[in-house]
C-alpha cells in the first residue's frame, strides 16, 4: 500500500488499528477524539487499512441528525501472526488474528532448550501445526520472547530458520511479552499504567501505559533486589537477593511444588505461599511507588496455584489498595501470545507489508 511521506504514518496506522480492536466498533470521528487528531488525518489512516484488508467498513451508527457515519471493525481474517516462547522443559506456540485473539496453539516438549538443533527443529514442527506451508506467505511473522536462559547459538539458529522460510521474526523480552499477552487477552483494563511481575528465567517488571511496552525494552530483572541485607549470600556477592526468595530452587522447581500444592499438597502450600509472600510484597510496593492501576503477577508457578498467590497478595495490597491485582491465566503461556502481538505490531509498524 502507498505510504505518504510522513515517517510517523505506520504509528499512526498501529493507533487507529488499536482503537478499533479496543472498541470493537468504531467511527473515524470516535477514533479522532481519542487519539486528539484531526479528523482528516485519521481518514488517510483508515484509507490505508481499508485498502490493506486490516479494517472493514461493518455499518452505519445510529444517525445523530446529520449524514450517519460509517462504522468501523478490524478484519480479523485477515491475517495471523505468531507466538514462541521457550522454557526449559517445553516449547509453546500460539497463532493470533489480527485483534491479538487466539486461534490456535501447540506446546512441544524439550530435552534441552540450551540445544539449538533441537530448539530450531520444534520451531519447524510448531510452524507446520499451526499453519499450513502454502499459508507461510500469508502470516505477519513470528515474535520470540527471549529468556534470559537461552544461550546466542539458540538465537542464532532461530535467525537462521527464519531466514530460510522467509519469515519476518521478532523479539522481545520475556517479560514485556507476559505483559502484553495479558493486555492483549484482556486481563487488563484498556487504559492507565500497568505494571506485570513475571516469574519466568529471571524476575521481572514490565510497565504498560494504556497497553504500550513504557519502554522498548521494558522488562526490568528484579533478581538482585536487595530484601534481606542479612539474608543469604548471593552468586552476586551481596546478601539477601530476591530471586532467592521468590523461587528458591529455581522457576521449574517452583512450578511443579505450586501443581502438588494445587492437588492438595500441605507441605507444598506451605512452600509455595513462603515463595508468594515476598514476591507479593515487592509488588505491592512496587505498585504503591509508581501509582499502578493494574498489578499482574505472571509465570507458570503463579498460573499453576493463582489462589495462593492471590492470598499472598491480599496480605500485601490490603483492602485500602487502588491497585487491581491480577494473576494471569492466559493459556498456553502469556509469553507466546505477546509475543504474536510482537509480531503483529512489527507488520502494522511497516505499513501492513
Ligand atoms: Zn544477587
Amino acid at each position: 500500500m502507498n505510504r505518504s511521506g510522513d515517517g510517523r504514518t505506520p504509528a499512526m496506522d498501529t493507533a487507529v488499528l488499536e482503537i478499533v480492536r479496543r472498541r470493537t466498533e468504531s467511527t473515524r470521528v470516535e477514533i479522532a477524539r481519542e487519539l486528539g487528531v484531526t479528523a482528516a488525518t485519521v481518514t488517510n489512516s483508515v484509507k490505508r487499512l481499508l485498502a490493506a484488508g486490516l479494517l472493514w467498513e461493518s455499518g452505519h451508527a445510529r444517525s445523530t441528525g446529520g449524514k450517519r457515519a460509517t462504522l468501523l471493525r478490524v478484519n480479523d481474517a485477515a491475517r495471523r501472526a505468531l507466538g514462541c516462547t521457550i522454557d526449559h522443559d517445553r516449547l509453546s506456540m500460539v497463532a493470533v488474528d489480527t485483534t491479538g485473539a487466539l486461534q490456535s496453539r501447540v506446546v512441544l516438549p524439550l530435552v534441552d532448550a540450551a540445544d539449538p538443533g533441537e530448539v530450531s527443529d520444534s520451531v519447524r514442527e510448531g510452524l507446520a501445526a499451526l499453519i499450513p506451508d502454502d499459508e507461510l506467505g500469508a502470516m505477519t511473522g513470528i515474535g520470540f520472547a527471549m529468556g534470559a536462559h537461552l544461550p546466542d547459538e539458540v538465537d542464532q539458529a532461530l535467525r537462521a530458520l527464519t531466514a530460510e522460510l522467509d519469515v519476518r521474526a521478532t523479539r522481545g523480552r520475556e517479560g514485556t511479552c507476559a505483559a502484553l499477552g495479558s493486555f492483549w487477552s484482556g486481563e487488563q483494563t484498556g487504559t492507565g499504567l500497568s505494571g506485570t511481575v513475571h516469574l519466568g528465567s529471571t524476575t521481572t517488571l514490565a510497565l504498560l501505559l494504556d497497553g504500550v511496552p513504557f519502554r522498548p525494552d521494558s522488562g526490568q530483572s528484579l533478581d538482585h533486589l536487595r530484601v534481606d541485607p542479612e539474608g543469604p549470600v548471593c552468586a552476586c556477592g551481596r546478601r539477601g537477593c530476591l530471586h532467592l526468595y521468590v523461587a528458591p530452587d529455581g522457576v521449574d522447581e517452583l512450578s511443579r511444588t505450586a501443581l502438588e500444592a494445587t492437588q492438595g499438597s500441605a507441605t507444598a502450600q506451605v512452600d509455595v505461599l513462603a515463595a508468594a509472600l515476598p514476591l507479593t510484597r515487592v509488588a505491592a510496593n512496587l505498585a504503591i511507588a509508581l501509582g499502578l492501576d493494574t498489578m499482574v503477577l505472571a509465570g507458570t508457578p503463579v498460573q499453576a496455584a493463582p489462589a495462593i498467590y492471590l492470598e499472598a497478595a491480599q496480605e500485601h495490597f490490603g483492602d485500602e489498595s487502588t491497585t487491581r491485582v491480577v494473576v494471569s491465566q492466559v493459556q498456553p503461556h502469556p509469553c507466546a501470545v505477546g509475543a504474536a502481538v510482537l509480531a503483529l505490531q512489527a507488520f502494522l509498524d511497516t505499513g501492513g507489508r
